[in-house]
């Protein structure tokens, strides 16, 4: 500022010199009026000059593009500089906080759960992809419309009219079909003035899970409610009659075979938890495929003279092509073991007397593994197929038990066969019998030890 007032000043001294120079050489009088008046020309030309620099600064910051800035020197200068500095510290900070909205934005785009933003009139500010897809709206086109008439299910109208709702609220979500379904969890939460966040979460899988879960303790129950039920009723019987010594015999009888087929049930129950919760098997340890075949065929033999007592024997074969002579299952042995037996045992509780059960194993074109179970059992019909390795699917429930089965069986060996990247394939024509095929992956079977 000084130095301003300074220029200002030498710059009238200047006038004033130049004034007093032109009345000396032209003679004029009085000199000190050519004096000042060089003195106030000079101090108008300053202010004159001074009022244009101005102008082209205040020009400028009208628009404040700092690519346009004019360039000065001297005090206006100084002013440029100082509001060009201030100007990129404003645009530093804006770029810097419209970063973190993106930063922001595309976490929450990011997240695996939706997010819609309503402002105080419940029209929507915001939504990210994820709640998009759950509740069918459009992120762009449906912004500023309020959510009750872009949601019309009448769930979610009545839960949005409540004040302060503590749970969240479960509705069919956008692509919700009757053979598809689909569910989505929606929380509302209140924040800033009036306004409202809505957090979606598919729970499709979770409901799915929730009631498998239930359907499977219920069977689990269901299973052995009823040996327990006829126990029961056995020991009653003990109880209150007087029974003789042949009668008790055969009550104590009749109650061990439910005392069997209730171990059997825990016995497969714990099999599947087991297969369940243990790492996927080794590709170290293995099982002499001529071993297992042994083992299972002196099962099946057991099996069918107990079943068959007094009626017709059932004709069992097993069959290993002899090229496979020496090969060895890579896996666990107990599972790869329950796998065939199951498949087995079936065979022969599902062949009538007089039936034949025919048990190969042979190698698939494609390098694989076959261990095939044929019957010529009643067989199953085709709508069954599909649902035969669910867990208490049975085609024939009372068949089933009479036998003591469990209903267990086909899903110890789907499981079985999925960790050890093999396959169940099942083929049967009513009438016919059936075909029960292990499908063994190159890399879980060789040749020789
Ligand atoms: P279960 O213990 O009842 O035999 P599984 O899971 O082993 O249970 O089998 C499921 C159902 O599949 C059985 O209840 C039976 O109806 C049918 N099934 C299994 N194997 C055969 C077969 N070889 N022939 C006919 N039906 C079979």
């Amino acid at each position: 500022m000084i130095s301003r007032f300074l220029s200002f000043l030498s710059l009238l001294a200047f006038g004033a010199a130049i004034g007093f120079s032109w009345a000396v050489m032209g003679d004029k009088q009085p000199q000190s009026l050519y004096l000042l008046l060089g003195a106030l020309l000079a101090g108008l030309a300053w202010m004159l000059i001074d009022a244009w620099r101005g102008y082209r600064v205040r020009s400028w910051l009208r628009h404040g593009d700092l690519a346009m800035a004019p360039q000065m020197s001297g005090w206006w200068g100084v002013v440029l500089d100082r509001a060009r500095k201030l100007l990129r510290d404003r645009e530093r900070s804006i770029d810097a906080g419209e970063q973190r909205h993106k930063d922001f934005l595309s976490a929450i785009q990011a997240s695996p759960n939706g997010v819609v933003m309503l402002d105080a009139n419940a029209q929507i500010e915001w939504c990210n992809q994820t709640a998009a897809t759950h509740l069918g709206i459009h992120p762009e086109r449906d912004v500023m419309q309020r959510v009750g008439n872009l949601l019309r299910d009448p769930v979610f109208t009545a839960y949005m009219a409540v004040e302060q709702p503590v749970e969240p609220v479960v509705m069919a979500g956008f692509r919700h079909r009757m053979e598809r379904p689909v569910r989505i969890s929606v929380q509302r939460h209140r924040y800033g003035e009036g306004k409202q966040l809505l957090l979606t979460r598919d729970v499709t899988m979770l409901e799915q899970a929730e009631a498998m879960r239930r359907d499977f303790v219920a069977n689990v129950s269901h299973e052995i409610r009823t040996p327990l039920t006829v126990m029961s009723g056995f020991v009653e019987t003990l109880q209150t009659l007087d029974l003789n010594a042949e009668e008790q015999k055969r009550y104590l009888g009749l109650m061990a075979i439910q005392a069997v087929r209730m171990q059997g049930l825990v016995e497969d129950l714990l099999t599947l938890s087991r297969l369940e919760g243990s790492p996927v098997p080794s590709s170290v340890s293995t099982l002499p495929l001529s071993r297992l075949m042994q083992a299972c065929e002196l099962e099946a033999r057991g099996l069918s003279d107990t079943i068959s007592q007094g009626t017709q024997p059932q004709n069992i074969q097993f069959e290993i092509n002899p090229l496979l002579g020496e090969a060895q299952l890579i896996g666990e042995a107990r599972e790869l073991q329950s796998a065939v037996s199951n498949l087995v045992s079936n065979a022969v509780r599902y062949t009538p007397a007089g039936g034949s059960i025919h048990v190969s194993v042979d190698q698939g074109v494609d390098g694989s593994l076959l261990v095939a179970v044929r019957d010529t059992g009643a067989g199953i019909a085709a709508e069954h197929l599909p649902r035969l390795t669910e867990r208490f699917y049975r085609v024939d429930r009372s068949r089933s038990r009479e036998s003591g089965g469990t209903g267990l069986g086909l899903a110890i060996v789907k499981h079985v066969m999925q960790r050890h990247g093999g396959s169940l394939s099942i083929t049967s024509e009513v009438g016919q019998g059936s075909c029960f095929k292990l499908i063994f992956p190159h890399n879980r079977w060789r040749l020789n030890a």
